[in-house]
């Protein structure tokens, strides 16, 4: 029998119980750590409310799940209740699929003014992460800049923009739908240190905020390069570079029907944070491009600024006892082994790109890893306790521990609690959370 512990039970943590269900069968035995009561990590607390689709994933973690050699382990926080040399004591195999967490941060002047949120947090805020429930972001000042041109900035700046109707359907919290609807914002720039040709956004996604009720997308057209230029691009930024050429063609009479501006500045990086206490303006600082990169010019401009959300990124935790690579912000791992016996795997191994989907070979891959290291020898003769082990330490510690069965009790009581067409309410504390499981 093997025993592996995966930590994590967001898309890295699924795909890779899965893979090691297809790999050993009957012949292995995975339990699936998680901090919070509840699974799914980033499905849950990321994926956008309003992308109930995306969420619908979780189905196929869910048949994972339930299957009787793979189990939940929730409110179990590994690095604080139980160490990761402890884990290695009683599992074969300790894969860490954490995710990244953690917003990069800005590190310009201003940046721990008050109303400044990374895109975790302000993430956090909307999708009921415990830990940024109280968020409670100041919604009454006009503009918004949100820092990035990734998917994370047009999540957050189609949130920012939506009408309460256009989140029927959606699980966003009835807290930040409140903020929402008493939100004075009319004003959200989208802020690039690079030009339109750099973008991070996928087509789809950018599509979707020229569908909006009550708000409309403003490209300049003299930021847009020569249309020509647009041949040498891969497909995908193609698509994304014609939505803007789009939004910039629209005329000024249409887009004025709406009273929301999601306004694109290109080429400006952000300099400085203004404000006394709280966040009032920000100073960018125009740039060029040399050899892709973005370079200062020294021409400095100063925009309003009520709310600001950097979505520049994200870093994984560092683990006490694990070897991190600071620069990266993710574990120090060759292609998913950190050692033989501990392992990582998706956001944490690679860093925070790529969609969902890109979980599951690198789920696969780090199973490969595992028969490998089991095949060589690398992982010791020794037998390891597994589960029966991990229980013993659990009670001896009277950890608490939360299972699927405690979750799918958890979930029937979001779901009880559903507003009208809405899937779920979900708990944002971790003390409901528990009681709910009865
Ligand atoms: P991202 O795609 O890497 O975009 C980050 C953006 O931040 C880039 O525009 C980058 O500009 C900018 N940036 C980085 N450091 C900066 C700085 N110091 N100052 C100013 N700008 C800075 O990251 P993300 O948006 O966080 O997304 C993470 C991953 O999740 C991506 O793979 C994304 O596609 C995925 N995701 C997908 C969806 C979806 O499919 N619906 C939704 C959300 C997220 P440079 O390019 O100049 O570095």
């Amino acid at each position: 029998m093997r025993h592996i512990a995966i930590i994590g039970s967001g898309p890295a943590g699924y795909y890779t119980a899965e893979a090691a269900q297809k790999a050993f069968g009957d012949e292995v035995r995975v339990d699936v750590f998680d901090c919070l009561p509840v699974p799914f990590g980033l499905i849950r607390s990321g994926v956008a409310p309003d992308h109930q689709s995306i969420k619908g994933v979780s189905r196929r973690y869910e048949k994972v799940a339930l299957s009787d050699n793979v189990r939940f382990v929730g409110n179990v926080t590994i690095g604080q209740d139980v160490s990761i040399a402890e884990l290695q004591e009683l599992y074969d195999a300790v894969v860490l699929a954490t995710g990244a967490p953690k917003d990069h941060e800005l590190g310009i002047p201003g940046d721990d003014l008050a109303n400044v949120f990374g895109s975790a947090a302000f993430v956090g805020w909307y999708n009921g992460h415990p830990q940024f429930a109280a968020l409670n972001p100041d919604l009454s000042g006009k503009t918004a800049v949100v820092i990035g041109m990734g998917n994370v900035a047009l999540d957050v700046a189609r949130i920012l923009a939506k009408t309460r109707a256009e989140f029927a359907g959606s699980d966003i919290v009835a807290h930040a739908l409140e903020a929402l609807e008493a939100s004075q914002i009319e004003r959200i720039v989208i802020l690039g240190r690079r030009g339109p040709h750099q973008i991070m956004m996928t087509p789809k996604e950018l599509g979707e905020l020229g569908e909006l009720e009550r708000a409309s997308p403003h490209v300049a057209p003299a930021d847009l390069p020569a249309q020509e230029e647009d041949a040498i691009l891969e497909p995908g930024l193609r698509k994304s570079v014609s939505h803007l050429r789009a939004f910039a063609a629209t005329p000024e009479h249409i887009r004025a029907e709406k009273p929301i501006a999601l306004e694109f500045v290109f080429m400006s990086a952000p300099r400085a944070l203004i404000g006394n206490d709280k966040v009032e303006a920000i100073e960018v600082e125009k740039t060029r491009l040399v050899h892709g990169r973005a370079e200062g010019t020294g021409e400095t401009e100063t925009l309003p600024a009520d709310l600001v959300v950097s979505c520049i990124g994200y870093r994984t935790a560092p683990i006490p006892g694990v070897p991190f690579d600071e620069r990266a912000g993710r574990f120090a791992n060759d292609e998913g082994r950190i050692l033989p016996g501990l392992y990582c795997v998706g956001w944490a191994r690679r860093g925070p790109t790529g969609t969902i989907g890109t979980n599951r070979p690198d789920g696969y891959s780090v199973v490969e890893l595992i028969q490998a290291d089991t095949e060589s020898g690398a992982l010791g003769a020794t037998r390891k306790q597994g589960r029966a082990g991990f229980d013993a330490l659990a009670a001896e510690r009277n950890l608490d521990i939360v299972t699927f069965r405690d979750w799918k009790k958890i979930e029937e009581a979001e779901e009880r609690a559903a507003r009208e067409g809405a899937p779920r309410e979900k708990f944002v504390d971790i003390e409901a959370m528990i009681r709910a499981r009865g």
